[in-house]
């Protein structure tokens, strides 16, 4: 049933290979520095990573979301900020533009997005309004042909590196959710201001800044879709999102069940290899289980998706199941390396904090609860 095609299998064969020979190396180094992996990017865009599942008249290769999810789990595998880094591009920052947006839009911006000239963000999150995001404060002012924007983003990520950056925004309140609009920005327009990057305990390598919006002037043709459909915009963008965030955790378990199935054939206590004790190869049973089993749900949700059938509950299920898989893989694995696993020489460590955010980006596992509950109590 979850037979890959020859073409998915190529493609992730690419990444794969690239992962391992480009970004392995310097993987722990961008880490522990905290730096963007610029020379890596400009070599994802020419492996074409950033335009994958849009149209091919705008300079994508119009892959399916099965493709997408195996490359963004295999750069998870390696380094999950690479990994981010391209997912958020994808579903988050440029999606909107392949979804919603004119022709005009279309023509304008996503040749460069999908050649990865320049990267695209995704503005939802505000300080007074995260999983509530239909309580966004930033306002879109309606004057002559333009809208003035003013307010604030946080944790948005691939910020300083984004051309485009679309950013939900009030223009009516008194229509509640239908109030909501997103809007393209664009690099340099006059009042957006980009904060520092901020220093996290995990995706340290991926760019996640805070943005100030003072007074901008954005043309009305820069509003995506039909007025007052914002909300409803986010929503589908989140559905598809949460793939990606299951593939990446799924990745990053992965990693840190190769890491510790390896590391417990190696070390010896007792005069034999600690994979020997009952205690360590249930602990590797579960993790191998639960990564088939997430599998699963992330192709699920990757199919439905490509199918064209309804996939938000799966891809709410996917992203929880894959995160708190991730969360649990990783202790296991550091459990498994024992006190080296806390030391950074080995890269346990580093996976067991790439992957708490997971559970925490496009909605927090409540809220994936929420989601899920919603959708099978609702007849
Ligand atoms: C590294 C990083 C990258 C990010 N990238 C982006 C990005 O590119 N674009 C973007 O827009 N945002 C981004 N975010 C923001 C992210 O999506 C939010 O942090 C997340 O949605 C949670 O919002 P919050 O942080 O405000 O938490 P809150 O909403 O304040 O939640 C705090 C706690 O309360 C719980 N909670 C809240 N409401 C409920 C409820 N109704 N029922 C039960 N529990 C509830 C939450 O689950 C959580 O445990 C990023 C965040 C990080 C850290």
């Amino acid at each position: 049933m979850f037979e890959l095609t020859e073409d998915q299998l190529q493609v992730r064969e690419m990444v794969r290979e690239f992962a391992k020979s480009e970004i392995a190396p310097v993987a722990a180094k961008l880490d522990e520095d905290s730096t963007f992996p610029i020379e890596n990017v400009k070599k994802m865009a020419e492996l074409g990573l950033f335009g994958l599942p849009f149209p091919e008249n705008y300079g994508g290769s119009e892959m399916d979301t099965v493709t997408f999810s195996l490359v963004i789990e295999e750069l998870a595998k390696v380094c999950a900020s690479h990994s981010i880094t391209v997912g958020a591009h994808i579903s988050l920052g440029t999606a909107p533009i392949a979804m919603f947006g004119s022709d005009e839009q279309k023509e304008k911006y996503l040749p460069s997005l999908c050649s990865g000239e320049y990267l695209g963000a995704f503005g939802l999150t505000e300080p007074n309004a995260g999983s509530d995001s239909g309580g966004t404060q930033t306002t879109a002012v309606p004057d002559g042909n333009n809208y003035i924007i003013n307010g604030s983003k946080i944790f948005i990520t691939n910020a300083a590196y984004s051309g485009t950056i679309i950013v939900t925004a009030v223009t009516d309140k008194t229509k509640g959710k239908k109030g909501i609009n997103a809007f393209i920005l664009e690099r340099g327009m006059k009042g957006l201001e980009i904060a520092k990057k901020e220093e996290k305990m995990g995706w340290r390598a991926s760019d996640t800044r805070a943005l100030s919006f003072d007074n901008i002037v954005v043309p009305k043709e820069n509003l995506l879709g039909d007025s007052g459909q914002g909300f409803v915009q986010f929503m589908k963008i989140l559905d598809g999102g949460r793939i990606g965030v299951a593939a990446l955790s799924l990745g990053i378990a992965e990693a840190a069940y190769e890491a510790a199935k390896n590391y417990s054939k190696e070390r010896q206590q007792f005069g034999k290899p600690i994979s020997s004790f009952q205690a360590i190869a249930f602990m590797l049973a579960d993790m191998a289980m639960e990564i088939e089993a997430g599998r699963h749900l992330m192709l699920n949700a990757s199919r439905l998706k490509d199918a064209g059938k309804p996939f938000a509950t799966e891809a709410a299920m996917a992203k929880l199941y894959c995160s708190e898989l991730a969360m649990r893989t990783t202790t296991k694995a550091i459990q498994i390396h024992g006190g080296y696993g806390y030391i950074k020489e080995y890269p346990v460590e580093r996976y067991f904090r790439d992957a708490k955010i997971c559970e925490i980006g496009e909605g927090t596992s409540e809220i994936q609860r929420i989601v899920i509950s919603r959708s099978i109590l609702k007849d």
